[in-house]
């Protein structure tokens, strides 16, 4: 199930407070989209993933020229009360 329509502009709001959505680091291009799901980051040590591993929900956007993808953690995003 994709985020509501809601939850997809606080994100979109709160990307462009942070300057997030402004300029594609490696093309430089100016548009971006943003995935209605969220992305897991996981840590791992060189065995692999273990009980009690740490991962971050991330907010995945991608530039819509060049397809550079960027992370944004969810928790710099929603206040944990919040989502
Ligand atoms: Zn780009």
């Amino acid at each position: 199930m994709t985020f509501p329509q809601e939850k997809v502009d606080k994100i979109e709001k709160v990307l462009k407070e942070q300057g997030a959505l402004q300029t594609c680091e490696v093309c430089h291009n100016h548009s971006f989209r943003i995935f209605e799901k969220y992305t897991y980051i996981i840590l791992q040590d060189e065995q692999g993933v273990e009980e009690g591993q740490r991962e971050f929900p991330a907010i995945t956007t991608m530039c819509e020229n060049c397809g550079h993808f960027n992370f944004h953690n969810v928790n710099a995003i929603f206040h944990p009360d919040e989502e």
